[in-house]
């Protein structure tokens, strides 16, 4: 049996804020607002397996108001995912993403984005797709002041039935 999930985030782009993406810090003059790391890549494949499992979304397992999560590695949120995912027996087949970013270009980052993302859910890079492209100078994305992500997760019963 298979089920999927799909999951999108957006976080504003502001002065003083580290940008990290798919774990991965990128070189850039803006970063990204929000109360844990804000990396809005890991925020929205988490909330793809969330949604694949039917289990709410991340801000039910981890909601903004809690302290706990401020400033926290959002690895931590899809590590939990994968694990919610396991003990109901499915297992990740494939995820594919897209982040929309005007500047800085992320095509230097991309393979280093989708190992971490690889590593961090055992799973064989090539099961990770991770596209970007820009706003075209139009939208929040395009005039520079949001960065956005959007990812489909496809999940099966593992092999031994779970
Ligand atoms: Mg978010």
């Amino acid at each position: 049996m298979f089920r999927i999930g799909v999951g999108n985030d957006i976080h504003r782009l502001e002065a003083g804020r580290p940008l990290i993406i798919g774990g991965v810090s990128i070189e850039s003059n803006l970063g990204a607002d929000g109360h844990s790391d804000a990396d809005v890549l890991l925020h929205a494949i988490t909330d793809a397996i969330l949604g694949a499992l039917a289990l709410g979304d991340i801000g039910t397992h981890f909601p903004p108001s809690d302290p706990k999560w401020r400033d926290a590695e959002s690895k931590v949120f899809l590590e939990k995912a994968s694990d919610l995912a396991k003990q109901q027996g499915y297992s990740i087949v494939n995820l594919d993403s897209t982040i929309a970013l005007e500047r800085p270009k992320l095509r230097p980052y991309i393979d280093e984005i989708r190992t971490n993302i690889a590593n961090l859910l055992e799973l064989d890079i090539n099961c990770v797709s991770v596209k970007a492209k820009t706003g075209e100078g139009v939208d929040a994305v395009g005039n520079n002041s949001a960065i956005r992500a959007d990812s489909v997760v496809l999940l099966s019963v593992t092999a031994n039935g779970g």
